[in-house]
C-alpha cells in the first residue's frame, strides 16, 4: 500500500504564511476530504503539494512512499504518482490532449499503445463529448467540460494519489455525479488515494470520504468520519471560525450559481 504523508507543513505566499503546520496521511484506496471556508488555504495546500512556483515551503515534509516530493520539480512529482485536478484548469493552446497524455505516460516509462482507446473509453464513461477530444487541452471548453476533462486525464493516467481542488466548482449535478463516481471507482480499480478539497458537501455524495478534515486559516482544526461532512451541511463552518475574522469574506466562489 502506498502512502502520501504530509508532516508539519508550513508554507508562505507573497511573504505571508498561509499554511501553519498541516499533518495528513493518505493511504492507497482512501478518500480524505479537506473542507474549509473560502480563503482557508485549501488551494494553497494543493499548489504546495504539486510545487507551483511562488509558493514557498518554510517547514515540514511531504513524502510519497518515503520519496521526498518537496525536493522534486513538479514533473517528477507527477511521475512519482501525484496528480492534481486544478480548481481552475488551464488552457494549453497548441498541445493536443492525446499528445499530452502520451508524453506523460512515456515519460514515466509506461505503455502508451492504448492511449487512444483509453481516452475514448474514459470520455464515454465520464460523459465528455467525443468532438471535444480533438481540441487543444482545455481550450474553449466550458467550466464543466474542463472538470470532466481533468477527470478523464486522471482516469487515463492512473496516478497513485490525486488531489482534487474543488472538482465540484463549475459542475452541474449530472457532471458532478459522473466525475465523482469515476473517481470513487478508481479507488478500488487502481487503488487511487484521494485528497478531495472542497467547500461543499455535494461532491461527497458520490465520492465517499473515509476521513473528513476541516481546514481553517491554514490549520486542520478537526478530523473525523464522513458524518462530519453531513453535520457541516446544516451548521456550516461557524463552529470553527472566530467572529473577528469571518473567513467567508476572503474570496467569493466565481462558479457559484447566483440564483441558488
Ligand atoms: P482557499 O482555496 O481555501 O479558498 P487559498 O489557498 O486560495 O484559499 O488562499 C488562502 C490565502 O492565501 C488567501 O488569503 C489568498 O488571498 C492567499 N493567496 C493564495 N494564493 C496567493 C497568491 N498567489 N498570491 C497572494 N496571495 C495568495
Ligand atoms: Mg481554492
Amino acid at each position: 500500500m502506498a502512502e502520501l504523508r504530509i508532516e508539519g507543513l508550513t508554507a508562505e505566499v507573497a511573504g505571508r504564511e498561509i499554511l501553519h503546520g498541516i499533518d495528513l496521511v493518505v493511504g492507497s484506496g482512501e478518500v480524505h476530504a479537506v473542507m474549509g471556508p473560502n480563503g482557508s488555504g485549501k488551494s494553497t495546500l494543493s499548489h504546495v503539494l504539486m510545487g507551483k512556483p511562488g509558493y514557498t515551503v518554510t517547514g515540514g515534509s511531504v513524502t510519497l512512499d518515503g520519496v521526498d516530493l518537496l525536493a522534486l520539480p513538479t514533473w517528477q512529482r507527477a511521475q512519482a504518482g501525484l496528480f492534481l485536478a486544478m480548481q481552475y484548469p488551464v488552457e494549453v493552446p497548441g498541445v493536443s490532449l492525446e499528445d499530452l497524455l502520451t508524453e506523460a505516460l512515456a515519460g514515466a516509462g509506461r505503455d502508451v499503445s492504448l492511449v487512444h482507446t483509453a481516452v475514448a473509453d474514459e470520455a464515454e464513461r465520464i460523459g465528455l463529448a467525443t468532438r471535444l477530444l480533438d481540441r487543444p487541452v482545455n481550450v474553449d471548453l466550458s467550466g464543466g467540460e474542463k472538470k470532466r476533462n481533468e477527470t478523464m486525464q486522471l482516469a487515463v493516467l492512473r496516478p497513485r494519489f490525486a488531489i482534487l481542488d474543488e472538482l465540484d466548482s463549475g459542475l452541474d449535478v449530472d457532471a458532478l455525479r459522473s466525475c465523482a463516481r469515476r473517481i470513487e471507482a478508481a479507488t478500488t480499480e487502481f487503488d487511487l488515494g484521494v485528497l478531495a478539497i472542497t467547500h461543499y458537501t455535494r461532491l461527497l455524495d458520490e465520492l465517499k470520504p473515509d476521513v473528513v478534515h476541516i481546514l481553517v486559516k491554514g490549520r486542520i482544526v478537526e478530523s473525523g468520519g464522513p458524518e462530519m461532512a453531513d453535520a457541516l451541511e446544516t451548521t456550516g463552518y461557524a463552529a470553527w471560525v472566530t467572529e473577528d475574522e469571518p473567513a467567508a469574506a476572503a474570496e467569493a466562489d466565481p462558479f457559484a450559481d447566483p440564483f441558488a
